[in-house]
């Protein structure tokens, strides 16, 4: 039960992260985060879930999600006997490792509450939640509050902008992705999630657009305009998705079983048969995947850099010694060797990538 997010990356990654230790070397590559924007109970919490591939998330009707959670995936190793393990941990919770996802849930709800106390009050104070696991690559997502116009509850009167500002102080790092949601039964042209994105990232280069709801458009109507650009145009496109429902939720579905639903939901509707590479959670998985694998591309020839430079000071230090004792040669060539092993590596990775993103 492998999380789609992340299935190529994770060995490209491994490969490089094992290249840079046993050269002992600080490089690491650092992936972009992933932020979902969009108005409230549009989805969000659903698509960040369905991509990790595991339940824990508060998810409903209501304002659930009302603090930015902060998620780290990070890698760990198989246990010696092969079997896997799983565990969140928080940071307000240090040292206590959350084997029961269902227990991560209720704490994040718990934590919300005590922040922004029990009546639908937003904060922007961060909930962090480390997720370690085998199966995950090691990148962050963001889980933000949706965008709402009125004020309920403990809300102030200000609750919009002051949400906006909280969503925008994610989304206009150069570096963040930004799955733009919005629900299919609502209309295109009005989405929050494309405007604020549209306010971060003008030239639409991070944002991917999330069609969810598919399931539930009001008889006759379907997506087919959205998906293929036709009502927003958006340079890296739009994916279509069918998430849990409310009432799955309740019945508490498994996200496999939601992942068979969903496809069988798009087999069985023709009006998307000619549309497969923009319908469904592997798709999007797929989509940022390519993404991520893009930046990897990017980032590689300043790691590169980096290592020459590295090479380059060995050498001078190696001649600025005049007595130089033996062993001391050995360690200095030695090292030098490494580099140029992990110099030459690495390019057959840059090529490795290229046809990898060509032959897409
Ligand atoms: P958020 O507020 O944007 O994080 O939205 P949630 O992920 O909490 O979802 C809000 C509600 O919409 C929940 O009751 C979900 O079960 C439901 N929902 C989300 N996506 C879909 C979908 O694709 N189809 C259906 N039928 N319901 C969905
Ligand atoms: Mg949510």
């Amino acid at each position: 039960n492998a999380a789609p997010l992340g299935h190529s990356v994770i060995p490209i990654v491994n490969k490089l992260q094992d290249i840079f230790a046993q050269l002992g070397s600080q490089s690491t590559i650092e992936l972009p985060q992933v932020a979902v924007v969009g108005s409230q109970s549009s989805g969000k919490s659903s698509v960040l879930e369905a991509l990790v591939g595991r339940d824990f998330l508060p998810r409903g009707s209501d304002i659930c999600t009302r603090r930015p959670l902060v998620l780290q995936l990070l890698q760990i190793k198989r246990k010696p006997d092969g079997t896997e393990e799983e565990y969140g941990e928080f940071l307000h919770l240090p040292g206590k490792r959350f084997f029961d996802f269902n227990e991560i849930r209720r704490e994040i709800q718990a934590e919300t509450e005590r922040e922004a106390g029990g009546n639908k009050g937003v904060s922007d104070k961060q909930i962090r939640l480390k997720i370690f696991s085998p199966n995950v690559l090691d990148i962050t997502l963001v889980d933000l509050p949706g965008i709402t116009k009125v004020p309920v509850g403990d809300q102030p009167s200000d609750i919009e902008a002051r949400i906006r500002t909280m969503i925008m102080s994610y989304i206009k790092l150069p570096s963040c992705l930004i799955l733009a949601v919005t629900p299919a039964n609502a209309d295109l042209a009005n989405s929050d999630a494309l405007q604020i994105a549209g306010n971060a990232d003008p030239d639409g280069y991070r944002t991917i657009g999330v069609i969810t709801k598919l399931d539930i458009m009001d008889r006759g109507t379907d997506a087919r305009n959205f998906l293929l650009g036709k009502v927003i145009p958006l340079r890296l496109g739009y994916v279509g998705v069918v998430n849990r429902s409310q009432e799955d939720i309740v019945l508490n579905r498994s996200i496999k079983d939601a992942l068979v639903a969903e496809e069988k939901f798009f087999r069985s509707r023709p009006v998307y048969s000619d549309l497969a590479d923009r319908c469904g959670v592997p798709r999007l998985a797929k989509k940022l995947n390519q993404i991520l694998v893009q930046h990897i591309k990017t980032v590689l020839p300043g790691l590169k850099s980096r290592i020459s430079a590295a090479l380059v000071s060995v050498a001078k230090e190696h001649a600025s010694y005049g007595e130089i004792t033996e062993s001391k040669a050995y360690f200095l060539g030695k090292q030098a060797g490494q580099g140029a092993l992990l110099l030459n590596i690495l390019s057959k990775y840059s090529e490795a990538f290229s046809s990898m993103i060509e032959g897409k």
